[in-house]
């Protein structure tokens, strides 16, 4: 069985990771859900050269798509809230990635919690 020295050297690793990525967290900017598809499209008017050369359609348009109650919502974009909102994507992306690190670590600390709790109350 591992001692309590040997349990509080591991906890305190683990302590010390958990506040590198809560620190991640909290430097994190706005976030957005969804993602941005930059389109090339054909328009209304018939004799229009985009509908003869893939080349020519017009674009691109950026469409933003997301999951919102179980629906998919979409959305065009103007440029500049495109721009902006593929950065808090990025940043959501981020984060998620943080947080999965987080439910990670968690999973190994929790048997570490336990013994140090069961030695605690051991006395
Ligand atoms: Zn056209």
């Amino acid at each position: 069985m591992a001692s309590a020295k040997n349990l509080n050297e591991r906890m305190q690793v683990y302590q010390k990771r958990y506040q590198k990525l809560t620190a991640r967290l909290s430097e994190t900017g706005f976030i957005w859900p969804g993602h941005i598809q930059r389109r090339y499209l054909t328009c209304g008017k018939p004799n229009c050269v985009c509908h003869k050369d893939p080349e020519s359609r017009h674009g691109p348009y950026a469409y933003w798509t997301s999951k919102e109650n179980g629906k998919t919502v979409s959305r065009l974009l103007r440029p500049e809230e495109a721009d902006l909102l593929e950065q808090w994507i990025v940043n959501r992306r981020e984060l998620e990635v943080v947080i999965r690190q987080m439910k990670d670590l968690s999973k190994k600390v929790v048997s570490v919690a336990l013994k140090m709790q069961k030695k605690a109350k051991m006395g």
